[in-house]
C-alpha cells in the first residue's frame, strides 16, 4: 500500500545518500600497495635532492644545516631563542648546564603576530620581531646582556654556515614581501640596527625539525630523525656526508632538512591528488607549492573537509542543501576542530554542538557524515606522513648496510600531539611500510626553542675553540 511505497521511497533515499557520500570520500581511502608507491616516489625524490646533477629540478630540496651531530650532554650557558613559524610566535631565554647537574630550564613569552604583519613587508615583519624580543628582555630584565641567539625559523633555507640562511620561499600563513632570495640572519641583523636600543649576537639559523631532533636527541642518542606534524609538515635526518653531494667531504654525516613538503611539486603525486586537494591548492597563498604538505598538515586539513562539506551540500547530501555563507569562509576547520569532532565517545549532539560553534546548523543526520568526513581526511593524512617516514628510515638503514634498524624520531606539532588518531595511523602506516625498522617516537616539549639553544651552544663552542 500506500505506506510501503513511502518506506521504500525513504529507503531509496538514504541507499542513494550514502552511495553519493561513498563515491566522494573513495578517492581519499589508500590502499596497501598505493602507500608502497608513495614510499618509493619519495626515496625517489630524496635522492633527487642529493644528487648534484638532479638538485636544481628536484621537488624535494635536502638541504644541509651545517649540523653535524645530535647532543652529547656538554652543552651549556645563557641563550635566547626566537621560535617564528609554527602556531605561535616565541622568545625564550634557555640556561643549560652541563655535568652532574644536567638540566635545561627556559623562560618564555609568546607574541602574537597579526595577519598584517604575516602578509606585509619584510621590514614590518622582522621590525615586529626584534619589538618582541625588546619587550622579552625588559620583562626578564636582561636588556644589555648581549646573550647569543639560535633563531628557529621554519621555512625553506639554503644555508651556507650554521648562521647563514637565503629564504628559499615562504610556506604556510607567511607572505611578507623582500625575504625571498635574503638571508634571515641579515634581515634580523638590520632590523636590531634600525632599532638601536640593544645588540644580539645571533650565532644560529634553525630548523624546527632539526631543534626537534636535536631536543629528543639530548635524552635519547637513538633519536636521529625530527617530524613536524603541525600546520605545516617536515622531517630532518642525519645523512651520510658522502650521499651529499652539495657538501664537500665524505666523513661523518650531516643533518638534511628535507623540506619534503613539496614533495609533489613536479606532478610525481598528481595521481593521488582529489579534485578537492586541487581546489585548497588553488585558494592557498602559495598555489602549485608544498603540495603534500597540502594533504597532510594542520594548516589544510579543514580546509579539504570543508570543500568536500560544499560538494555534499550542493549535492543535496548535507546542510538541507544550502551553502551558508559561513560554509564559504576559508579556514573555519581548524585542527582543534578537527581533533574535537574525531574523539572517540564523543555523542552526535556534541558533534552538532561544535559545528554550531562554528557557525554552521546540522541536523543529526549531518553530523553523522561531517564526522566521517574529517575521519577520512585525517585518516589519509597520517597515512602519507607514514609512507614518507618508512622511507626516510629505509634510506637510514640501507644507509648503514643493517638488516634492521632500531631509531627514534622526535616529533612536535599540534596535529601529532592534539588530534586523537593521528599519532596511532601514523605509526602503524610507518611499521607496515618499514617493517624492518624499529621505530619509537618521543614527543618533544619546547622543540624548537631548546633544540636552537642547543645548537647554538655547539655551534658558539667550536668556534670559540678555534679561536682560542
Ligand atoms: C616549512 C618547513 C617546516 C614545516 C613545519 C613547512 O611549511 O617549509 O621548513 O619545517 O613547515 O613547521
Ligand atoms: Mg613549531
Amino acid at each position: 500500500g500506500k505506506g510501503a511505497a513511502m518506506v521504500t521511497a525513504v529507503a531509496y533515499r538514504l541507499v542513494s545518500q550514502r552511495k553519493q557520500v561513498d563515491e566522494a570520500l573513495a578517492p581519499f581511502k589508500l590502499t596497501k600497495d598505493q602507500l608502497c608507491e608513495v614510499k618509493k616516489r619519495m626515496r625517489t625524490e630524496l635522492e633527487h635532492g642529493l644528487k648534484k646533477e638532479t638538485h636544481h629540478t628536484a621537488s624535494v630540496k635536502m638541504l644541509p644545516t651545517y649540523v653535524y651531530g645530535t647532543p652529547d650532554g656538554t652543552e651549556r650557558g645563557k641563550f635566547l631563542a626566537l621560535d617564528l613559524g609554527g602556531t605561535n610566535f616565541r622568545v625564550l631565554l634557555v640556561k643549560i648546564r652541563s655535568g652532574l647537574r644536567r638540566s635545561v630550564r627556559m623562560y618564555n613569552k609568546i607574541y602574537a603576530i597579526p595577519l598584517w604583519i604575516m602578509q606585509g613587508t619584510g621590514e614590518e615583519l622582522f621590525d615586529h620581531i626584534v619589538q618582541c624580543i625588546s619587550d622579552f628582555l625588559d620583562y626578564m630584565g636582561m636588556k644589555g646582556a648581549q646573550l647569543p641567539l639560535g633563531f628557529t625559523f621554519s621555512f625553506p633555507c639554503r644555508q651556507a654556515g650554521i648562521d647563514k640562511g637565503t629564504l628559499v620561499g615562504w610556506t604556510k600563513g607567511f607572505k611578507a614581501t623582500d625575504c625571498e632570495g635574503e638571508d634571515v640572519v641579515d634581515l634580523l641583523r638590520e632590523a636590531i640596527k634600525r632599532r638601536n636600543e640593544f645588540d644580539l649576537d645571533i650565532v644560529a639559523v634553525v630548523n624546527d625539525t632539526v631543534g626537534t631532533m636535536m631536543t629528543c636527541g639530548y635524552e635519547d642518542p637513538k633519536c636521529e630523525i625530527g617530524l613536524i606534524a603541525g600546520t605545516g609538515s617536515n622531517v630532518c635526518y642525519m645523512e651520510e656526508m658522502r650521499n651529499i653531494e652539495l657538501m664537500e667531504g665524505d666523513e661523518g654525516r650531516m643533518c638534511i632538512n628535507t623540506e619534503w613538503g613539496a614533495f609533489g611539486d613536479n606532478g610525481c603525486i598528481d595521481d593521488l591528488r582529489t579534485q578537492f586537494d586541487r581546489e585548497v591548492d588553488e585558494g592557498s597563498l602559495n598555489p602549485g607549492k608544498q603540495r603534500y604538505e597540502k594533504m597532510t598538515s594542520g594548516m589544510y586539513l579543514g580546509e579539504i573537509v570543508r570543500q568536500i562539506l560544499i560538494h555534499l551540500t550542493k549535492q543535496g547530501l548535507l546542510f538541507r542543501g544550502q551553502v551558508s555563507e559561513r560554509l564559504k569562509t576559508r579556514g573555519i576547520f581548524e585542527t582543534k576542530f578537527l581533533s574535537q569532532i574525531e574523539s572517540d565517545g564523543l555523542a552526535l549532539l556534541q558533534v552538532r554542538g561544535i559545528l554550531q560553534q562554528l557557525g554552521l546548523d546540522s541536523t543529526c543526520d549531518d553530523s553523522i557524515i561531517v564526522k566521517e568526513v574529517c575521519g577520512v581526511i585525517s585518516r589519509r593524512a597520517a597515512q602519507l606522513c607514514g609512507a614518507g617516514l618508512a622511507a626516510i628510515v629505509d634510506k637510514i638503514r640501507e644507509n648503514r648496510n643493517l638488516d634492521c634498524l632500531e631509531v627514534t624520531v622526535g616529533v612536535d606539532g599540534t596535529l601529532y600531539k592534539l588530534h586523537p588518531h593521528f599519532s596511532r595511523v601514523l605509526q602503524e602506516t610507518v611499521k607496515e611500510q618499514a617493517p624492518t625498522c624499529g621505530v619509537t617516537f618521543m614527543l618533544s616539549e619546547d622543540g624548537s626553542g631548546k633544540g636552537a639553544a642547543l645548537i647554538t651552544a655547539v655551534a658558539r663552542r667550536f668556534h670559540s675553540n678555534r679561536q682560542h
